[in-house]
């Protein structure tokens, strides 16, 4: 930070529109949550600082949502807007229908299909969208906020709201509201992805399947070379575990003999690459580059953002001249935005922590339940695995402490939670920005703050919105039956 100041001189600000929810950020959180707030009755504005929606899935390109939606025996426990959202990719070919199999730890996607898919679903719900539209600052009154200030080709505007939604991905309204902020520092790590074409999958495949033993198994998290195997063949996806090149007994040999860099000036881990395709098309996405974010600081951000598209085509090179199936590939895209994995995260009323997570011995429960989430059994050898129960979700670690009582974040990165980015995936993304869309719609409506809507009230409307909050029982013990 720079000890210099000058002073911004007083001005009106024009007021765009009066609604009753904004939500700044349209990434899959942002998307859920204006869906959510507009299907739950709220007149809804999304505001995205990029020209597309889908945030880090389809500007930085992540072609694959975590497979957290089934349970270990592969029971499908996240429905709503997350579910909704895969089978409308499945009906667009956008995703393999095969995808409900505990084999496959993540639903691969085509990230351009995605764009179109998520405004097919935002104009069905009523949501208006903007884009190129920063939202600067919330507007604060007292202890509320009555809505944002954005920055776009029409200048500076003002947009009141009654309920304010945080899914800028990195709590950056929430920060600016005076919320209670856990640890400033970020201390994230962040990649950008690139999608090489005319690339011969099948070729690939079977290369990989030439060495079995060589194969990164149980690394984030496909079983074994079989099961990658099968999951091409029988599935129509390729999906190849993030991190694991590192893994890849080929790659491990490849860097030794100095023909790929594993760090080359603030890039790291370029070996550890992670590659996710669809049948049918010839394209894989990779993901391979790690830049370690110290803070948000836009100069560090910016250096680490180019220096990484530039990466990509280093990475590139190495495949199309190493590896079989990549002799005619070319560089068709590369994502425009750095994506931060974990950084900036709220003090929320509750905090949900690795514990009720991982290995936990029985489900955890809370009262406020807004979705549920299959709990991770690692003590096993090789693969993904989960049990069969899951742990809630509750509201408030979605509530910011401090700072105005009516704004709430719905990126799972986030929420608090101990470590930070516990349920990152777009899943867990998915699950925070309906509750936060439903809860800020039922604010609107009621006129008050979105901290003290009713649980129940918010939970019915969930339910109504075939958000899974447990089983019949479960239901019947809340009281929502
Ligand atoms: C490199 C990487 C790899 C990952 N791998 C996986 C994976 O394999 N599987 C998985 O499930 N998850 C993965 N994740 C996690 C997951 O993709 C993200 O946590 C999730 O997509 C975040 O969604 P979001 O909507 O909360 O935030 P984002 O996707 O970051 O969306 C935030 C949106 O808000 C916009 N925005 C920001 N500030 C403003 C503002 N002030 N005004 C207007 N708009 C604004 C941004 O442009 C963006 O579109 C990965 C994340 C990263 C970064």
């Amino acid at each position: 930070m720079s000890a210099r100041t000058v002073r911004e001189s007083e001005r009106k600000i024009e007021v765009l529109d009066e609604m009753d929810v904004v939500v700044a950020g349209a990434g899959v959180s942002g998307c859920a949550a204006a869906a959510s707030a507009a299907r739950a009755g709220a007149k809804t504005i999304l505001l995205e600082r990029n020209g597309c929606l889908g945030g880090v899935a389809t500007a930085t390109l992540m072609a694959n949502i975590g497979n957290r939606f089934l349970t270990g025996s592969g029971r499908q426990v996240i429905h709503g807007f997350g579910g909704e959202l895969v089978e409308r990719l499945v009906a667009q070919g956008a995703a393999s229908p095969h995808w409900k199999s505990r084999d496959l730890p993540g639903v691969v996607i085509d990230s351009e299909k995605l764009k179109v898919v998520l405004i097919d679903v935002m104009y069905e719900a009523g949501v208006t969208v903007l884009t190129h539209a920063l939202a600067t600052q919330p507007i604060v009154n007292g202890d509320g906020v009555t809505g944002v200030f954005l920055e776009s080709r029409s200048g500076r505007q003002a947009l009141l709201a009654r309920a304010v939604v945080d899914a800028t991905g990195e709590a950056d309204l929430a920060f600016r509201a005076g919320s209670t902020i856990k640890e400033q520092s970020v201390k994230g790590s962040a990649s950008i992805l690139f999608k090489l074409a005319r690339v011969d999958l099948d070729r690939f495949v079977d290369f990989v399947l030439e060495d079995p033993e060589g194969f990164p198994a149980g690394v984030d998290w496909v079983k074994d070379a079989e099961t990658f195997g099968r999951n091409w063949r029988e599935r129509g996806v390729l999906f190849f575990p993030h991190v694991s090149g590192r893994h890849w007994r080929f790659m491990i040999e490849a860097v030794a003999q100095g023909k790929l860099e594993r760090e080359i000036g603030p890039a790291g881990s370029l070996d550890a690459v992670g590659m996710y395709a669809l049948r049918g098309r010839d394209c894989i996405v990779i993901n391979s580059n790690f830049y370690r974010v110290q803070d948000l600081d836009v100069r560090t951000l910016s250096v680490s953002e180019l220096h990484a598209q530039k990466m990509c085509y280093y990475v590139a090179d190495f495949f199309i001249r190493h590896v079989p199936g990549f002799e005619r590939a070319y560089v068709a895209h590369v994502g425009v935005d750095l994506g931060i994995r974990t950084s900036r995260q709220i003090a929320g009323r509750v905090t949900l922590s690795r514990e009720m997570l991982r290995d936990a011995p029985a489900p955890t429960r809370f009262d406020d339940v807004i979705g549920v989430t299959p709990v991770q059994d690692t003590k096993r050898e090789s693969g993904e695995f989960f049990k069969e129960f899951t742990t809630d979700i509750p509201f408030g670690a979605l509530v910011p402490c401090g700072g105005p009582a009516n704004l709430v974040n719905a990126s799972a990165k986030s929420i608090d939670t101990e470590p930070r980015g516990l349920i990152r995936g777009m899943s867990g993304c998915m699950i925070c920005g309906q509750a936060a869309g439903v809860a800020a719609a039922l604010a609107a409506k009621r006129g008050v703050a979105v901290a003290d809507v009713p649980t129940r009230d918010l939970q019915r409307a969930l339910l109504r919105q075939h958000v899974n909050l447990g089983d019949a029982s479960r239901i019947k013990a809340l009281g929502l039956l």
